[in-house]
């Protein structure tokens, strides 16, 4: 349906089209409507637990896609059996993995004619006095190796914004990586660390290499767990070894094979000083 707008300046009335498809800006504002349950396989309206009507939609895929028309066709005639003109749906319904919510939102707007879908915000909502909750996400998102990290207060905060909102977060988030050992002695390190030391800019490639290891990363197949970065100075060619540990030893040979061996001996080799690094291993000594 077309609402007309009457703007400002006399004389001038532009329509705009209301999108039957859009994305809700406050959950409070659509949290009492019905919800609207999407998987590949069937479709739920729902009012809290309570299922109003369901139907098939495997019929409607075709070459693995849905046919949207048909579902909003489907959906429509259900939500007007039931009175409804107004449902909530998330944007990680298990049919999002499947299909984009901008075509979802495209065809929704095209096909639908008395329903209004509001897609929920992506981030939920906590409340700020369930510490316990709080504590499981700040463990997955700050203490959590892979997608935690330790990481400071801006990013573990940008982190967390992506999926969770909860009144007090910026408070909560500063005060746990503050109060956080790990990073406290990982602080310390850092500063007892020697300085960088700053080299001329190189003449031929592989002359300088900047090397560094990152990890702990997911293991692969091969029980590989850290890599190896090394980067001419020059070209900034970079080569990544995969590696199974950073003991001295074995950042030692990745050095050896994949860069020495192929690229020859280097002038000069930086590092961040890490111990993989600082350790006297014979291999580096010898080679
Ligand atoms: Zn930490």
């Amino acid at each position: 349906m077309a609402k007309s707008k009457i703007c400002n300046r006399p004389g001038l009335v532009t329509i705009t089209e209301e999108p039957k498809i859009y994305d809700a800006l406050n959950y409070n504002d659509v949290k009492k409507c019905v919800k609207l349950n999407l998987s590949t396989d069937e479709c739920y309206i729902k009012h809290g637990k309570i299922i109003l009507a369901h139907f098939k939609v495997n019929d409607l895929f075709a070459n693995k896609k849905l046919d949207l028309s048909q579902f909003f066709l489907r959906l429509e005639k259900e939500a007007s059996k039931l009175n409804i003109s107004l449902m909530q749906m998330s944007p990680r319904e298990k049919i999002f993995e499947k299909i984009f919510t901008s075509e979802f939102k495209n065809m929704g707007n095209k096909y639908l004619k008395n329903l209004k879908i509001a897609l929920l915000p992506r981030v939920t909502i906590i409340d700020g006095k369930n510490q316990i909750e709080i504590n499981k996400i700040l463990k997955k998102f700050h203490d959590n190796p892979i997608t935690g990290g330790h990481t400071g207060i801006t990013r573990t905060l940008s982190k967390v914004k992506k999926y969770y909102f909860w009144k007090g977060m910026t408070k909560h988030i500063t005060k746990y990586v503050k109060a956080c050992e790990n990073c406290q002695i990982s602080k310390i390190t850092k500063h007892n660390k020697p300085p960088a030391i700053i080299t001329p800019t190189p003449i031929s490639a592989f002359e300088i290499v900047l090397v560094d290891t990152v990890g702990p990363l997911p293991k692969t197949e091969n029980g590989n767990e850290y890599a190896v970065t090394i980067i001419c100075d020059l070209s900034k060619y970079l080569i990544t070894v995969p590696i199974p540990n950073k003991n001295a030893k074995t950042v030692a040979k990745a050095i050896i094979d994949s860069c020495i061996l192929v690229y020859g001996p280097m002038k000069k080799f930086i590092s961040d000083l890490g111990t993989e690094y600082t350790v006297r291993h014979k291999i580096l000594i010898t080679f």
